[in-house]
């Protein structure tokens, strides 16, 4: 098959015949027919997340099974699924008990093994991991759901359990942030978008943004609300985008921790003295459990939720390797999907 390898962290990556792969007992083979491309994948490329080379990225796919593995009972060739960018073992206390996203034997494709930039990739425990996709949603669509927009979902959905009419800040309206402004916007929520550059809160609009506020402005949201957000989101990951959106909060306020924020010197400052003293709920996410899609496949069924909106353009194996190595610095708002046949 074709497939983008690189050989060495940031040496260029090209675009090779390289052997098929093959499906592990409990898992299948798909033949990729959308992949995004990622920042993450940028991450893995410049050596801030081990991965053994010769390595082919890619974590944000759709497609169809090609090979089944001797013990799936679930699967068979032809049927068209995506996976959530972590793939869980399906055997421990964690994933028995539906909380695959945070299973602590967890395989990533593009990171733990070959990933989905190339015509076929391998997929561990598939009776727990694959997700049919709906006549109606397409292969780009799903791959778009990707590693941002389901964290998005999982966030506002799963952990913040976003409810009508409720106001939800979100700071960073790149990939992640303006998915959870979509998201909000159709959970029935009022959602305010907080972002540095005028053309990301333009986005955020389109996207249904009520209020959009430049970075400097966060200030003004306890007025705008009414005393503050019901929920607020960090989709940057930092000690002064967390504390911003804690801050942003109402008493009794819900905080959704989504941007990275590693532990660069020491653990970052959050202001716990407001957590206490207003009884905020602080909460974590972490992905999303494939046993969770089919509510989300359900309103992007419905033409509620549009991750496709998000797609920017769509290129071929031969353009994502040369687009990687400068993925960090890419411009385009929206996101990049590949299509290996191309
Ligand atoms: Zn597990
Ligand atoms: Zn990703």
């Amino acid at each position: 098959m074709r497939a983008v390898v690189f050989d060495a962290v940031r040496s260029q990556p090209e675009v090779r015949e390289v052997a098929d792969p093959v499906a592990p007992p409990g898992g299948v083979v798909l033949r990729v027919m959308a992949s995004g491309l990622c920042r993450s994948d940028w991450h893995a490329w410049a050596g801030h997340e081990e991965v053994a080379l010769p390595h082919v990225p890619g974590h944000e796919l759709a497609g169809v099974v090609a090979a089944v593995g001797p013990q799936v009972r679930r699967w068979s060739v032809g049927d068209r699924v995506t996976v959530p960018f972590v793939c869980a073992c399906g055997r421990c206390e964690w994933c028995r008990g539906g909380q695959a996203q945070v299973c602590p034997d967890q395989q990533q494709p593009g990171f733990t093994h070959w990933g989905s930039f190339a015509e076929r990739v391998a997929l561990h425990a598939a009776d727990t991991n694959l997700v049919a996709l709906p006549q109606s949603v397409d292969f780009a669509t799903a791959a778009a759901l990707g590693c941002r927009f389901a964290t998005a979902y999982r966030a506002l959905a799963g952990r913040a359990r976003v409810r009508p009419g409720e106001w939800v800040t979100v700071i960073g309206a790149g990939g992640v942030g303006l998915s959870a402004v979509m998201i909000g916007y159709a959970l029935g929520a009022r959602v305010i978008a907080v972002d540095r550059h005028p053309e990301a809160l333009a986005a955020a609009s389109a996207v249904g943004a009520e209020h959009t506020l430049l970075a400097g402005d966060v200030a003004a949201i306890p007025e705008l609300t009414g005393g503050g957000g019901h929920v607020s989101v960090d989709a940057v990951g930092s000690e002064q985008t967390c504390a911003a959106a804690i801050h942003s909060l109402r008493r009794r306020g819900r905080h959704v921790q989504v941007g990275l924020l590693p532990p660069v010197g020491g653990h970052p400052r959050v202001p716990m003295d407001r957590v206490i003293g207003w009884e905020l709920d602080v909460l974590g996410s972490h992905g999303m459990a494939a046993a969770d899609y089919p509510e989300m496949l359900a309103l992007i069924g419905q033409g509620r939720l549009e991750p496709q909106r998000l797609i920017e353009r769509t290129v071929g194996l031969a353009e994502a390797a040369a687009l990687l190595p400068g993925f960090d610095r890419a411009t385009v708002a929206g996101m990049t999907m590949v299509d290996p046949s191309r």
